[in-house]
């Protein structure tokens, strides 16, 4: 019988008053059962917002440091559950073992990275006009934060929403994506058990309209930080506005990677195939346009297709170079972006079919796929596939390489693969995009550096990670203190 896990409520883990549950599975093995969790309703979310409402001001009173030191204290306990922690991510989302790993360590990383940031946040001094006076710029919580986030990285979002937000003296409700909401709550549990007061935190899984929707309307609520789809975050952003919210957008990507003349070609195949294929093209951040300058088109085509039908496919468990889809509708999204790019006239070059038997019998794997002659105009080119599925675009110049990669209502990362230097710092200036990288893949990022997305990649009023993750869950006031 597979674990019944609770919710998280002012310091108690209790099952929701529906009396239901729902399954999660395993997306290698749809009939492995990874856990049940409660399928919660609008009063089960709604006494996870009293619950952090109470809890606010004692928590926003503790000393930085302290809240701190319970960060650093989290982040310990999850470094010795790793293993624990890793195989749940591999087991609910289906990373690789190697991917998970990889996405686990940055979880704990962020908890000690914002441990410090505790300890540090505060505010400035100012000289006033008059003598003997001055001005404190002083920070304060913003309150009480909803924090809504994807499947895609399990672990990792929930932690850098959650470490600034704690780090800054505000109080949460997490509403994790009902795919893979386990990796959320082992974050949780090492918290509660690294003594985070009662209500600080609190935890509610269940229907995304029905939690997330509670989470973005509740007057108690008043900062909401949401990662997922452009169009949830279209509904949360219209429901937090009625009573004009805090809100923090990020969302999808149609990232490009621009291959140049001047580029060394075996790197380049490297960049665009890890940054297309690797999390089975499940990254905001995924390379899903190779734009590729005629020169080197064809070359770098047939390179490409020879990494993909070389990429080892399976069960993350055995750390293949690729794992599963982390669902059936996400692989037959897959499967008709497959069908739309075929009809509309781009060339199947490689991949585009489901695997079955042996080890991909009852997972939900996909081959790595690439197009060629894809066009700007061709949905397979514009809109978000979100798996393994890479558009070969041939251009005629640098300045349509600029022109094509900018063709997209998206905006959230973007690389270049060139030797000139001209080239390279031009491309910096004219992509717009969040993200920018130079002979790199648009996948990976930074926990101490800004991240977020342009255009219809986010509502662009905050960043993510580092200082700037902070500035979310933060207001200013302006003491003006005569002596
Ligand atoms: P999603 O379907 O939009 O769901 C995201 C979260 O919103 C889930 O927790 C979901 O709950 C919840 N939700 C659903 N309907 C809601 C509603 N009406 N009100 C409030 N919350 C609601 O996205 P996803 O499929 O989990 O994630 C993939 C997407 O996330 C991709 O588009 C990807 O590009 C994007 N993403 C962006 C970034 C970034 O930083 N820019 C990072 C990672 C992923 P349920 O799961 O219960 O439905």
């Amino acid at each position: 019988m597979p674990t019944e896990h609770n919710n998280y409520c002012n310091g108690e883990w209790v099952a929701s008053e529906s009396g239901e549950t729902f399954a999660v599975t395993n997306p290698a093995a749809e009939t492995e059962v990874v856990g049940q969790l409660q399928y919660s309703t609008e009063n089960d979310a709604k006494w996870a917002v009293e619950a952090a409402a109470d809890a606010q001001q004692a928590w926003a009173d503790t000393p930085g440091p302290e809240r701190g030191q319970i960060l650093r204290k989290a982040g310990s306990i999850a470094s010795e559950r790793k293993a624990e922690l890793v195989e749940t991510l591999v087991a609910e989302e289906g990373k690789t073992h190697s991917e998970a790993s990889g996405e686990v360590q940055r979880s704990i990383d962020i908890l000690f990275y914002y441990a410090e940031k505790a300890r540090d946040h505060g505010g400035s001094i100012k000289p006033a006009s008059s003598a003997g006076a001055e001005i404190r710029a002083k920070t304060e919580p913003v309150g009480v934060a909803g924090l809504i986030t994807p499947w895609n990285y399990p672990s990792a979002i929930p932690a850098w929403k959650l470490a600034p937000a704690l780090a800054t003296g505000n109080t949460a409700v997490l509403k994790p994506a009902s795919q893979a909401p386990l990796s959320a709550k082992k974050l949780v549990e090492c918290l509660d058990e690294a003594g985070l007061p009662d209500g600080v935190v609190n935890f509610v899984t269940g229907s995304g309209s029905t939690i997330g929707g509670v989470l973005a309307a509740h007057e108690d609520i008043d900062a909401i930080s949401f990662t997922g789809s452009a169009s949830t975050g279209d509904v949360v952003y219209q429901d937090a506005a009625a009573d004009q919210k805090r809100v923090q957008l990020e969302m999808g990507g149609k990232n490009p990677t621009v291959v140049m003349p001047s580029a060394d070609l075996d790197e380049a195949v490297d960049i665009v195939g890890v940054g297309a294929f690797g999390t089975t093209g499940q990254s905001c951040t995924a390379t899903s346009r190779a734009i590729v300058h005629e020169a080197v088109h064809d070359e770098f085509l047939d390179r490409m297709v020879e990494y993909a039908e070389t990429l080892d496919i399976g069960p993350g468990r055995a750390d293949p170079d690729m794992g599963p889809h982390v669902s059936e509708s996400e692989l037959e999204v897959t499967q008709e972006y497959v069908d739309v790019a075929r009809a509309e006239g781009a060339t199947l070059e490689t991949g585009g079919e489901t695997l079955d038997g042996g080890v991909h019998e009852s997972g939900h794997f996909v081959e790595p796929t690439v197009f060629s002659d894809v066009v700007s105009e061709m949905r397979i080119a514009q809109e978000e596939v979100f798996g393994p599925v890479l558009s070969v675009i041939e251009v005629g110049d640098f300045e349509e390489a600029v022109a094509v990669a900018n063709d997209t209502d998206y905006g959230l990362s973007a690389s270049i693969v060139s030797e000139d230097a001209e080239e390279i710092n031009t491309f910096v200036d004219q992509v717009e995009s969040g993200v920018v990288k130079i002979n790199e893949k648009t996948t990976g990022l930074e926990l101490h550096v800004p991240f977020g997305g342009m255009k219809g990649s986010s509502n662009e009023l905050y960043r993510e990670q580092g200082d700037a993750g902070l500035e979310f869950y933060t207001t200013t006031k302006t003491v003006y203190a005569n002596r």
